[in-house]
């Protein structure tokens, strides 16, 4: 878990809490578990980790990742029983308590691959760019034991990211699909669509398009993921043509 020193997120804790009770679900023998990540993906062409199971320092990590795949999406991942358990996002997680967004429940990831940034074969698996949009810590509400919450179906929770931060719930409406929500908060945002304000790498400062061009991906797809109008970054120099490249190397960390 070197980015929680290395990147500096504004966290309150750097022991570990006590680990979640997540134990009771065995994601061996579930169609959404770690095999599922195994069969869809060649190891030996795609630079996404492999299917460890594996606890994280923390044992309750969320990150959300950017993904210009066939369609643009956000996968929002949740640290429960050693892996990442995943839900793809069209149009992103709301700040706005207002707003209901979509989440289509798919195969588990390792917890390794909450510090995957860079480009995914075309052709492979889920093939384009991928951008660790936010990264952090989450807290369920109202129970201890995460998985058996998203087995009824209903999952409250707290985050604490850089961009996401504040009360959450994830409700299941029919097999796969949810919705992914904001409770209204201190953090809420009405009527501001994060993904629009906040379009940046939360590890390197990248837009899709920079990620793309640093790692040998299709810079022309990655920027069709990039809002049309970017805001001003703030703790990063303008890149220029000519600077040498910047490239996040998620295994040296
Ligand atoms: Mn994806």
């Amino acid at each position: 878990m070197a980015w929680l020193i290395t990147r500096s997120l504004p966290l309150p804790v750097l022991t570990s809490p006590p680990q979640l009770e997540t134990s009771n679900l065995k994601t061996e023998t579930s169609p959404m578990g770690l095999a599922e990540y195994k069969k869809k993906r060649r190891f030996n062409q795609t630079p996404e980790p492999g299917p460890r199971e594996k606890t994280s320092e923390f044992g309750n990590i969320f990150v959300v990742q950017k993904h210009r795949a066939t369609q643009l999406h956000y996968d929002f991942r949740l640290e429960a029983d050693g892996v990442l358990k995943s839900w793809a996002v069209p149009k992103g997680p709301p700040m706005d308590p207002t707003v209901k967004r979509l989440a289509m429940q798919v195969e588990d990831h390792p917890t390794d691959y909450a510090e995957f940034e860079g480009v995914i074969p075309e052709g492979e698996y889920g093939g384009g760019t991928v951008m660790v949009w936010d990264i952090g810590v989450y807290a369920p509400e109202n129970t201890d034991n995460v998985s058996k919450a998203l087995a009824k179906g209903e999952l409250k929770f707290v985050l604490l990211g850089k961009k996401l931060k504040g009360s959450f719930v994830l409700v299941r409406t029919r097999e796969r699909q949810w919705l992914l929500m904001k409770h209204k908060d201190e953090y809420a945002k009405e009527g501001e669509d994060i993904t629009e304000t906040q379009p940046y790498s939360v590890f390197t400062k990248r837009t899709l398009a920079e990620i793309a061009e640093d790692e040998g991906g299709d810079v022309k797809k990655a920027a069709t993921g990039d809002p049309k109008k970017l805001p001003r970054r703030t703790g990063t120099k303008r890149r220029k043509q000519s600077a040498k490249k910047k490239v996040w190397h998620s295994k040296k960390s």
